[in-house]
């Protein structure tokens, strides 16, 4: 009987393995994961951490290491694998509660490690306050208890995770100082939103430092390069991440030009038998055609069922990625999809930018807000390249809504021509998008 060796037991590999079960019962799964739980919500940390009592921590997991072994995989936690040799279809593991060793064969692997929280060398002090990433839910279950009662955080890192943990923790009753290395928050983003963003954050009580680097983290707090010291209880380390791609490249299998591990649509690595999907893969984009890393939970998903189905014998392809993503902070919501400005032009494209505010609903409407949006059109044809979208209501029907345009390679005209729902609490007769993709005719 066929065996599937799969490495990594969050979203790409839950998936997979959960898929493969569902379409070839007889198949022998083995998932060995070396954190003590699986499938779980690492998107849902920043709303625990936040809010325990709404949110209890056993919501988080998606489905329990007991009901993936009740249908019949065989799922080994706190194990982690150490090498594997593609040769000879053998992974060399290590039980992590006893520091037993052994080795397990198998007739295809899939790669499903992730990605790890990038810690700059920043020196660290022995009577330091802790320095800690948010990755995984033990990175939760260290900070949780830190939480209260409240104190002084400092934040390194303007991104998804240092902007969520910004509003969990003023939520918590902290005082909350953030510090980013690039000029401005959002560098992916257009300056307008990274600037609307700032005023958010300074509104609800967080001090941004821009353009600072830390030196070192000691007994007084965080010491900037340039002698500043921001005192803190506590530092949330939120640089980025990097794809776990060690265990797959030691066997030998090939690392894209973005440095995480390449894939074909199939999910396949090009060594016969070993696959890879998830935060520790590349993945093609829609528009460009380019080879992109965007760790992402909907992505690994994606991939993951990919994966799954072509294990189990089936012929699944997996078609892309736009990168379109979406997060809160306090009462905006800020989101993206497809190219940016800079993608598109390395791209070989013409974009032109095209913006504006608008009421979410009909003015008139007592829930309507004003939202800012952005879409990138290819001065050429005006075809849809990217969105930004930013504000406290209808961000998310925004991006949607353009990230179904660009996939489906619409141009400004098709759609400021859509159908689409209009009642005044859902919707101005126009939505939003459509307003930009009018502008942009
Ligand atoms: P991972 O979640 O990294 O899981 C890989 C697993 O494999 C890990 O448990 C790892 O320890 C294990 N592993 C690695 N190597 C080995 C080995 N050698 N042996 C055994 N086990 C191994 N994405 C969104 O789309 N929307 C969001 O709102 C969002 N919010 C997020 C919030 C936070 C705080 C974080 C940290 C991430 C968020 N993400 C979000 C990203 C999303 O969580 C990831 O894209 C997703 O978890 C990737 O799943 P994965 O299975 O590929 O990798
Ligand atoms: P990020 O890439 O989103 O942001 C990292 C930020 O840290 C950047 O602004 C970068 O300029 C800054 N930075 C880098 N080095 C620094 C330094 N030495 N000092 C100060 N600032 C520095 O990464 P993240 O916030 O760690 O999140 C990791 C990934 O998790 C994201 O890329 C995203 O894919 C995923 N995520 C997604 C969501 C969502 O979709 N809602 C939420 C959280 C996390």
């Amino acid at each position: 009987m066929t065996r599937v060796l799969i490495v990594g037991g969050v979203a790409a590999g839950m998936k997979a393995a959960a898929t493969a079960r569902r379409r070839r019962p007889e198949l022998d799964i083995l998932v060995l994961q070396d954190e003590p739980e699986v499938s779980y919500s690492a998107c849902g940390l920043p709303y625990w951490l936040g809010d325990p009592a709404a949110i209890p921590r056993d919501k988080l997991i998606a489905r329990s290491v007991e009901r993936f072994r009740a249908d019949g995989i065989d799922l080994r936690v706190r194990h982690r694998v150490d090498e594997v040799n593609l040769d000879a279809r053998r992974a060399h593991l290590t039980a992590l509660d006893t520091g037993s060793r052994s080795a397990e064969p198998f007739d295809l692997i899939l790669f499903a490690t992730g990605a790890q929280a990038f810690m700059p060398p920043i020196t660290v002090t022995t009577d330091a306050p802790p320095v800690l990433p948010l990755r995984s839910l033990h990175d939760a279950d260290r900070l949780q208890p830190l939480l209260s009662p409240p104190g002084r955080a400092v934040i390194v890192g303007g991104g998804y995770i240092g902007l969520e943990m910004a509003e969990t923790l003023r939520h918590r009753g902290f005082r909350v100082t953030l510090v980013e290395a690039m000029p401005r928050l959002l560098p992916a983003f257009d300056p307008a939103v990274a600037g609307i963003v700032g005023e958010h954050l300074a509104k609800h009580g967080v001090e941004v430092v821009l353009g600072a680097s830390v030196a070192q983290v000691g007994k007084e707090g965080v010491r900037l390069s340039d002698g500043i010291v921001l005192p803190a209880d506590h530092v949330l380390m939120a640089v980025g991440v990097r794809p776990r791609t060690d265990l797959a490249a030691a066997a030998g299998v090939k690392l894209g030009e973005t440095g995480a591990i390449a894939v074909d649509a199939a999910m396949r690595t090009g060594i016969a038998g070993a696959y890879a999907a998830g935060d520790c893969a590349e993945a093609r984009h829609v528009v460009s055609g380019k080879p992109v890393w965007y760790p992402l939970g909907d992505i690994a998903n994606r991939q993951g069922r990919v994966a799954g189905t072509n294990l189990a014998g089936g012929q699944a392809r997996f078609p892309g990625v736009l990168g379109t993503a979406i997060f809160k902070v306090f009462d905006l919501a800020v989101a993206r999809t497809g190219l940016s400005a800079e993608q598109a032009r390395r791209s070989g494209f013409d974009p032109v930018p095209v913006h504006a505010q608008m009421p979410s609903r009909a003015r008139y409407m007592p829930n309507s807000r004003m939202l800012d949006g952005w879409l990138l059109v290819d001065r050429r044809d005006g075809r849809l390249l990217g969105a930004e979208a930013v504000g406290p209501d209808g961000v998310d029907k925004y991006i949607d809504i353009a990230a179904t345009a660009i996939w489906a390679k619409l141009t400004a005209d098709d759609l400021a021509e859509l159908d689409l729902a209009y009642a005044p609490p859902y919707s101005p007769v126009f939505a939003p998008v459509q307003v930009v993709g009018e502008l942009a005719r």
